[in-house]
């Protein structure tokens, strides 16, 4: 029997081994993976990286958008030719709240693939509330933050991400349909707001 197509969606090269690099080492060949960056190009460093990386460590077929200005529309047509069964993207707090994790939430979301899961938020989030939970090995954990580290700068609060992905052991997600979001959202902004990061921009 094929395989199931599985799709993961990220803003950024880095975010797909940010969120959930330990995850795509293990079910590497559970699923047929496409990975697909929304704002990147092939021109540059980050680019070329991602396209390594997805191919050699996660097996799986990376796709470059290439929509800097992330235009709706654009974005849409882009991805309406995948027809994967199962989708991973940012979630509805941009894990940081990051403007354009976010931005890609919201068109992916918009799209109703057919499952929806989304990232865990950088911290504070109640662990309970996760839909799923991933733990890594030692080994999976050290080759995600290896990879983590290779990558060009891509978040201004990229060095204190990293010191909290460090520590963890666990990759969670939520399953959007399940609407614990909601609960978890209200939690989160007084985390995050305690953490210094900016607000949502409404
Ligand atoms: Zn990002």
């Amino acid at each position: 029997m094929p395989k199931i197509k599985a799709l993961v969606i990220v803003a950024h090269a880095d975010d797909e081994t940010m969120w959930m690099g330990g995850t795509l080492m293990q079910l590497k060949n559970k699923y047929n993976w496409t990975i697909c960056c929304v704002t990147q190009s092939k021109k540059n460093k980050a680019g070329k990286m991602f396209m390594n990386v997805c191919r050699e460590v996660y097996g799986a077929k990376p796709v470059l958008l290439n929509c800097c200005s992330l235009r709706e529309h654009e974005v849409t047509r882009k991805l309406a030719k995948f027809d994967h069964k199962i989708v991973f993207t940012h979630n509805a707090m941009g894990e940081t709240y990051h403007p354009r994790h976010i931005r890609v939430h919201d068109i992916v979301k918009a799209m109703r693939f057919e499952k929806l899961i989304t990232f865990w938020p950088y911290s504070g989030a109640r662990k309970d509330l996760a839909d799923i939970s991933i733990d890594l090995t030692e080994t999976e954990k050290r080759l995600k933050l290896e990879i983590m580290s290779r990558y060009p700068l891509s978040h201004s609060d990229f060095e204190q991400v990293r010191k909290i992905i460090k520590n963890r052991n666990t990759e969670r997600f939520l399953i959007p349909e399940n609407k614990k979001d909601s609960m978890l959202y209200k939690f989160y902004t007084t985390q995050l707001t305690d953490h210094g990061f900016v607000t949502r921009d409404f």
